[in-house]
């Protein structure tokens, strides 16, 4: 069966093709000359998973999904959340989000967060949520080089490591994103 992650992102449709059976054959938006970016006008992350995946469906009438993931921390309410790409601005720059985050949580001494990732599948016209959660910390320094967003300074629980100084894989293993990937492929399984 063919189905379409709604994603622009060839290290997403690279990091869930590792884990999807061969039976399911996965196009992402490149592969079908879709070029728009989609607005996330969304407040909330299963808002924004639904508007792209409704938006790919109305497109194509296929199956499709689509993600939407953000860092949820205690202390600032949840902040910066569905607004994780852009929290220091429009330019989406890794640097200045962490750069923000930190001084945001300077005066905190909570400093438990979250990942958390929301898709959103339309399959046979219907749609379903999957969620993924990673539990951890925000830590008061840039630690490792590997991953991207604000990896250097996530901690998650049980581990001593940041997520940058995973490797791909390792990370891959425990993040957010493949709890919800799983979640998703053990659904589709379920049907095929
Ligand atoms: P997206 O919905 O996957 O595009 O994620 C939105 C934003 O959340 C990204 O631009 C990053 O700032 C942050 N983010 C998402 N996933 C991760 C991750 O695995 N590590 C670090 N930051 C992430």
């Amino acid at each position: 069966m063919e189905l379409i992650f709604a994603t622009h992102n060839q290290n997403k449709v690279k990091e869930i093709s590792a884990i999807l059976p061969s039976i399911i054959k996965l196009k992402s938006l490149n592969d079908l000359n879709f070029t728009d970016q989609i607005p996330e006008t969304s407040k909330t992350l299963r808002g924004n998973a639904l508007i792209k995946a409704r938006t790919i469906f109305n497109e194509f009438q296929r199956d499709c999904f689509a993600d939407d993931t953000g860092l949820e921390v205690e202390a600032l309410n949840g902040a910066p959340g569905v607004y994780s790409a852009r929290y220091a601005g429009n330019k989406k720059r890794d640097e200045d989000n962490i750069y923000k985050l930190l001084k945001e949580l300077r005066n905190h001494d909570n400093t438990k967060a979250q990942f958390r990732t929301v898709i959103a599948l339309i399959y046979n016209h219907k749609e379903f949520i999957f969620e993924g959660i990673i539990k951890g910390k925000i830590i008061n320094e840039i630690k490792g080089d590997n991953g991207f967003g604000y990896d250097p300074i996530f901690q998650p629980k049980h581990h001593l490591l940041s997520f940058a100084e995973l490797s791909t894989e390792e990370k891959n293993k425990i993040s957010h994103r493949a709890i919800a990937f799983r979640k998703l492929i053990d659904f589709i399984k379920g049907k095929t």
